[in-house]
């Protein structure tokens, strides 16, 4: 109830007096309902759950705050009724969520009324964590450390990429996690550099880095770290990268607060790579919100305007990528509090060698 108020209050604001909420997260978030079928249509007064008979049931059981509708397969048909007996002129739907073919189905058959598409004002709601869902990514971090802790006296030269990503995985499942909050990165040697290599068959040599990203799903709320390590022993060059990796995350962790922009996050971690030479090799932007998805709102990058505020949970993840050489990143997650963060990831980020 707490979150359609919310959601109501933001629409209103907006001018915005009907709204369609298509997004199954996004459903999940405002009404509890979890099915895969379910659509949600809110006007100033009313608050529809559309449904078919397969889950009407349901829909009663978990979204009691709205009323729940077997729409018989005539979906946009009967939010067509329910807006016009309404008095709305315009329904304003997820553009970010929404495909061009149902977008026209609902156009068509909407009639006279004006179909307008945002990017959901839902995924700014969803970036401030209440304490249950604080409560769960926490969770799923401390199996994700574990595993890493695990890793560590697991990992041997000669093994492949995928063995670890497996061992990883077996691991966190065995402990409790419902999957993997995305598809784990394990890259080594010069397959670190690749921002986002997924682990493949090569083997562990002597002196590779090894970017291990990766997290899982606990209550339905994701988890997400990096940490690289090294295969025998790391050179002069690896130990030069790793430690100014590591000054520029902590530069960021010890100034990230409530009421900075993702910009001027991003910049904190930014600099020093800027200031060790390493501006250019670091691509991608400092962090990203996280939840019941993997990456959601708030960005910290170069160009990201989002306000960071209390409740928060982002990552912080600068990385230095050398192509044909290594790469290396470290991340961890923390919860934004008003005068700075609290960190949720447990790891050491000393420079290990395995
Ligand atoms: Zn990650
Ligand atoms: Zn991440």
């Amino acid at each position: 109830m707490e979150r359609l108020d919310a959601l109501r209050r933001q629409l209103q604001g907006e001018g915005r007096d009907a709204f369609l909420v298509s997004n199954p997260l996004n459903v999940a978030y405002v009404s509890g309902f979890t099915g895969t079928a379910g659509l949600l249509l809110i006007t100033e007064k009313e608050a529809y759950l559309l449904t078919d008979f397969r889950y009407v049931e349901q829909a009663q059981q978990q979204a009691p705050a709205f009323k729940t509708i077997d729409a018989k397969g005539k979906l946009w048909q009967v939010a067509h009724t329910l807006l016009v007996d309404a008095g709305c002129k315009i329904l304003t739907v997820e553009a970010d969520h929404l495909t061009v073919d149902t977008y026209e189905k609902i156009v068509a058959a909407l009639d006279e009324l004006v179909v307008e598409g945002i990017a959901s004002p839902v995924a700014k709601l969803r970036t401030i964590k209440s304490p249950a869902e604080i409560a769960a990514i926490t969770a799923a971090q401390k199996l994700t450390d574990a595993a890493f802790t695990h890793i560590l006296s697991f990992i041997k030269p000669g093994m492949r990429e995928r063995e670890i990503a497996l061992e990883l995985e077996f691991m966190m499942r065995k402990n409790g996690a419902s999957g993997l909050s995305f598809e784990m990165i394990v890259g080594s040697g010069s397959r670190a550099a690749l921002p986002h290599g997924v682990a493949s068959a090569k083997e562990l040599l002597v002196g590779d880095a090894v970017v291990l990203d990766f997290g899982c799903i606990v209550n339905g709320y994701c988890s997400d770290m990096t940490r690289t390590v090294f295969v025998g022993q790391a050179s002069a060059k690896q130990r030069e990268v790793y430690q100014a990796v590591l000054a520029a995350q902590q530069a960021a962790l010890d100034k990230l607060r409530a009421g900075l922009s993702g910009q001027q996050a991003d910049a904190l971690a930014r600099d020093v790579l800027v200031a060790a030479g390493f501006g250019e090799q670091f691509g991608h932007g400092l962090g990203h919100g996280v939840g019941r998805e993997i990456h959601e709102a708030p960005r910290l990058s170069p160009t990201a305007e989002d306000i960071l505020a209390t409740g928060m949970i982002v990552t912080v993840e600068p990385g230095v990528y050398l192509p044909g050489e290594f790469g290396v990143r470290i991340e961890d997650m923390v919860v934004i509090e008003e005068n700075g963060i609290r960190n949720i990831t447990v790891s050491s980020k000393e420079l290990f060698c395995v």
